[in-house]
């Protein structure tokens, strides 16, 4: 998948009832594309979400396994170099992951649309206090300009690589 092949936001279906009032939660952005992550935010998702798990008297987890059950490597590539970048998966009508968790996804997953794994009708966001960049900071009622775009988080992941190496 390229930079100029990346799945765009999908349409609104339904007008917003007042686009002053920006965000309302209505999920239409959590039941198709699910926003990405930036650099370090898996690891405070772990903390949080462990905190919680504490909090509330229950197990708690590995990086590792949270990985492995709710996480996908999505991708893009620009000028010729791919670019690595976590996000929440997928899921199909089925409730099954769209592609497995804890795998790079394939050029065709990019295109897919798919509720994200965190998404509950009922409760919304269930990791709200920790979710991902995009899904901060994306707003369907924005200008396109003032949202981050796919290759803006992408790029924050290649500056972070490349201050490691
Ligand atoms: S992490 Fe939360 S806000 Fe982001 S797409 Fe999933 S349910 Fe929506």
């Amino acid at each position: 998948m390229s930079e100029d092949e990346i799945n765009p936001y999908f349409a609104d279906p339904e007008p917003h009832p007042n686009p002053a009032l920006g965000c309302i939660r209505r999920g239409l952005c959590c039941r198709t594309n699910p926003g990405w992550f930036a650099p370090g935010e898996v690891e405070k998702l772990i903390d949080w979400w462990n905190l919680r798990a504490e909090a509330r008297g229950e197990p708690t987890v590995e990086p590792r396994e949270l990985i492995r059950q709710f996480l996908i490597i999505d991708w893009l590539e620009i000028e010729g170099e791919r670019i690595d970048v976590f996000a929440p998966v997928k899921l199909a009508r089925d409730g099954l992951p769209l592609e497995p968790p804890a795998s790079r996804a394939t050029g065709l997953y990019g295109r897919l649309k798919g509720r994200c794994v965190f998404f509950d009708d009922a409760a919304g966001c269930t990791i709200y206090a920790a979710r991902p960049f995009e899904c901060r900071a994306y707003d369907c009622t924005n200008h396109p300009d003032d949202n981050p775009t796919h290759r803006s988080i992408a790029m924050m992941w290649k500056e972070a690589a490349d201050e490691e190496a």
